[in-house]
């Protein structure tokens, strides 16, 4: 049996690749009609002009590049997969598409939650993993200018020697590509002090869907010369343009951090924590929970020495202004503030070792979760929530009523200093009912975060799965804005059809 890691879809049925929610036809596209899967197009101009072999066709090749990890999300049928090598290898792609109307889907290496990498029918998938190289590291600006396919823990090991890092750390650092991590704007552990992707783009060069060329963003450190083109497309998975290369802005070397863990006996005593250690002044490094779910899991995957039976652990990191007094008196403080809420335990450390474990407990909670998953039922749905920290408490409340009504697992994990939760629905994908109910608990998850005065998804993107959750989240305007920017973009509409905008209004 295999695991699914998959958003919601639709109640009451079985989940395969053709029937989850939000798939567009092309019938849906608001901009005028692309070319149909079924008419034939002569692809040999366009393999003349790529790089030698760039254009594959062998149907098993594209099949294996037509899905990333949302197993749920629809998957459709491209008729070619492009391995760009260089910025002319896009640009031709995209100016054959243009002229003949084809859907392109930019990807990267495929780590994506939310079907946004997922081919459609009659697509180019056109594919920038093998853009690899790290193409300057300048240690007087400070920055680094990559190509899109670079891995993002590449270039972490790359900076080591000039004494610099680059934060961002989405939890899938070793396996992503910057090009994928600037599309979905992607987050992770350090976030909570270090801020997110698009906190590090400088400058952005990206293809147009006309295959035009344009570079966008700033030069130098500060620069206010015209709006703020390369924020646009940071996060815009893929809809506006095909990033070819990314200026990122670097720090200094992060300094070691001291851990601290704390038990409770009630998830609500640890997130009361999170809001009160969160208004003190403080900036952990790493601010993460896990409920007892979640560790129970862990601790069946893996002997990380977690304790067994508490009811969440929050797990903070501090380097403060990077003083070992200052981070001390960080978590001196985290100490205090979760003995007053009600931890049943707390342990500050300066063993990297310790802090180690505890991240690798951390990190684990993925595989941990599907191992469970795989001896029940095969099913796991994976939610991506952001909420306003002082809603925690009753965002826990709410998940344990969820789980009661529907009657279904529920395991949230999360980047607690963010507000940014990860509830994980796990349920029996052969058992119709217990996918209508997973599917309900997971409807139920995301209104909770509306109602809550969150956002459908802090990191994972809208994707294929949630733009009926993204025409709920924005208004009116913002809709129609949304659809305007798109038009001036990609007139014909053939960046990834279907995907991220498919469900708003004009
Ligand atoms: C184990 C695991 C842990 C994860 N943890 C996190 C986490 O902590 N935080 C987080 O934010 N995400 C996380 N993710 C999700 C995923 O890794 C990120 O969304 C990542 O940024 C995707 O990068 P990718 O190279 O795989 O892109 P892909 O999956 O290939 O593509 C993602 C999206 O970006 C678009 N795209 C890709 N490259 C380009 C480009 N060059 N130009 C324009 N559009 C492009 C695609 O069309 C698609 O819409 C995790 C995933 C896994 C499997």
């Amino acid at each position: 049996m295999t695991t699914h890691q998959a958003h919601a879809v639709p109640s009451g049925t079985v989940p395969n690749a053709t029937d989850a929610p939000n798939a567009l036809n092309a019938t849906d596209v608001p901009t005028p009609p692309l070319t149909s899967a079924d008419v034939a197009v002569d692809l040999a101009p366009l393999a003349a002009v790529l790089s030698d072999r760039a254009l594959v066709d062998d149907l098993d090749v594209i099949a294996a590049h037509s899905k990333d990890r949302a197993v749920f999300a629809p998957i459709g049928a491209p008729r070619a997969l492009i391995r760009a090598r260089n910025v002319s290898d896009v640009q031709e792609t995209l100016r054959f598409a243009h002229e003949h109307r084809l859907p392109v889907i930019p990807q990267g290496a495929l780590t994506g939650l939310s079907g946004g990498a997922n081919g459609v029918d009659g697509a180019l998938l056109l594919n920038v993993a093998g853009m690899d190289r790290i193409v300057d590291i300048d240690t007087v600006e400070q920055t680094a200018t990559v190509e899109p396919g670079v891995l993002n823990r590449a270039l972490k090991d790359a900076l080591v020697e000039h004494g610099l890092s680059y934060p961002p750390d989405p939890g899938s650092v070793d396996i992503s590509t910057l090009g994928g991590n600037v599309a979905t704007n992607a987050g992770g552990l350090c976030c909570v002090k270090y801020g997110v992707t698009k906190d590090y783009v400088r400058r952005l060069t990206v293809v147009l869907a006309d295959g035009s060329l344009t570079t966008v963003g700033r030069p130098t450190a500060k620069g206010v010369a015209g709006l703020d083109l390369a924020s646009l497309f940071v996060g815009s998975e893929g809809t506006l343009g095909v990033v070819v290369e990314i200026v990122v802005e670097l720090i200094p070397a992060i300094p070691d951090p001291l851990t601290g863990v704390a038990l409770f006996d009630d998830i609500r005593d640890a997130a009361r924590t999170i809001t009160e250690f969160m208004s003190s002044g403080v900036t952990p490094s790493m601010l993460e929970i896990l409920d007892g779910t979640s560790i129970a899991c862990i601790n069946d995957y893996g002997d990380f020495g977690l304790p067994e039976g508490a009811a969440a652990m929050l797990l903070v990191q501090s380097n403060g202004d990077g003083s070992l007094e200052r981070a001390t008196a960080d978590l001196t403080l985290f100490e205090r503030i979760a003995a007053g809420q009600g931890a049943t335990e707390v342990t500050i450390s300066d063993d990297p070792d310790d802090s180690e474990m505890f991240i690798a407990a951390r990190r684990s909670v993925g595989h941990a979760l599907e191992k469970y998953a795989m001896a029940h039922g095969g099913g796991e749905l994976v939610d991506d929530v952001c909420l306003p920290r002082k809603s925690l408490a009753e965002f826990f409340t709410r998940m344990q009523a969820i789980a009661d009504e529907h009657d279904v697992m529920l395991a949230v994990v999360g980047h607690a200093g963010d507000g940014n939760m990860h509830p994980n629905v796990l349920f029996d994908v052969q058992d119709p009912a217990s996918v209508a109910r997973a599917n309900a608990a997971f409807e139920a998850i995301m209104a909770t975060g509306l109602e809550l005065g969150g956002t459908i998804t802090g990191e994972h993107g809208v994707g294929v799965l949630k733009q009926r959750w993204l025409a709920q989240e924005l208004d009116p305007v913002a809709q129609r804005l949304h659809l305007a920017i798109k038009r001036e973009f990609d007139s014909r509409g053939i960046l990834s059809p279907g995907k991220m905008l498919g469900a708003l209004a004009e």
